[in-house]
């Protein structure tokens, strides 16, 4: 649906959110190089699984991103009526039951359980070894092969790359970015939990050194997809962040907006003195926070490594803005989780 045609069917002060949460801006801003390529939504099973549409064309391999409508659990939340609620968010879709694929205090295990057997069998996983991780927020990727003890027992971590056939590798997000790889050449996969401070530790390109590493990939060879997470739209970091990316990354300051050079610089620091003698009555005092851009930075943490910028893609969605379709934990604190899975058939 075109921009125009949606502002005649919201009200004007309706408009501007409706329009950002269909327009996805990480997208459009950070992605010159791959022209975007609409992902698709798949139906199987009652349930919509999201496609790249790059990995969905590699018959050797499965994968999919879990999407939030369907399922087995009872999600209450007040997110639905709140200030920055879109016209989207509050439609009907995700009343009732949700597609909730994380153990989360509020849902009962056994509606998990019966969630994820619902989405793998919608993927057509069911038969394959499903390999998950207990994410720490860190930059440790494992190697999963058949005899590997982690196909028992979930390892910390937040990678996981294998090059057998009949496993399944598995993150969990609800805001974080989940990056799939794929080497077309050797056919090996990977699955990647990237939040800010994976991101910021470079688990994508760690991921893909040791791929390169075990399987002998080429990072020419891999194509990677971005799934749904916070966009730089809804992702306010603080000055701490902006600190931690200044020092490591030489390119950071174009994946934020906001007050980057001065919360990078310190000067930030709550001091309002100048601000009561200097400044007119009426001006606000300087933002103490920066929106992040993960998507952006996730993709230069992969291109710098060698991966061709075409063959590196992103969904587009924000969690945050569309939680009609997706979890978000910002947004909504009490939520559920998607779930990312990529295999060798
Ligand atoms: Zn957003």
């Amino acid at each position: 649906m075109t921009t125009a045609a949606k502002k005649k069917t919201v009200p004007r002060k309706r408009a501007q959110a409706a329009t950002r949460a269909i327009a996805a801006p990480s997208q459009r801003r950070s992605e010159p190089a791959a022209k975007p390529v609409e992902w698709k939504l798949h139906q199987s099973d009652g349930l919509e699984i999201l496609e790249a549409p790059a990995l969905a064309r590699l018959g050797w391999l499965v994968h999919g991103f879990s999407t939030r409508p369907g399922g087995a659990s009872k999600l209450t939340t007040n997110a639905m009526s709140g200030r920055r609620a879109s016209r989207k968010t509050k439609n009907a879709r995700t009343n009732g039951s949700v597609l909730n694929l994380g153990f989360t205090d509020w849902d009962s295990r056994k509606s998990v359980v019966a969630n994820r057997k619902k989405f793998f069998h919608a993927l057509g996983t069911e038969k394959m070894e499903i390999v998950t991780l207990r994410q720490i927020h860190s930059d440790i990727a494992h190697r999963v092969d058949s005899s590997s003890a982690l196909v028992k027992e979930a390892a910390q971590g937040d990678a996981l790359i294998t090059r057998e056939p009949g496993i399944l590798l598995v993150v969990q997000t609800a805001d974080c970015i989940p990056i799939l790889l794929a080497d077309t050449k050797r056919h090996a996969v990977a699955a990647i939990h990237s939040g800010w401070r994976g991101t910021l530790n470079r688990i994508a390109a760690k991921t893909l050194g040791r791929m390169q590493m075990e399987f002998g990939t080429r990072p020419e060879d891999v194509v990677a997809a971005l799934g749904p997470g916070i966009g730089r739209c809804c992702y306010e970091v603080g000055p701490e962040v902006v600190v931690d990316f200044h020092a490591k990354f030489p390119q950071a300051g174009q994946w934020f907006d906001g007050p980057f050079d001065s919360l990078a610089a310190g000067e930030n620091d709550p001091n309002w003195l100048p601000w009561l003698t200097m400044k007119p009555p009426g001006h606000q005092p300087p933002p103490l926070s920066a929106n992040l851009d993960l998507i952006a930075a996730n993709r230069a943490i992969l291109t710098d490594v060698g991966v061709p910028p075409a063959r590196v893609f992103s969904s587009g969605f924000c969690t945050a803005c569309r939680t009609d379709l997706f979890f978000s934990y910002r947004r909504e604190h009490t939520t559920g989780r998607m779930l990312a899975a990529i295999g060798i058939r």
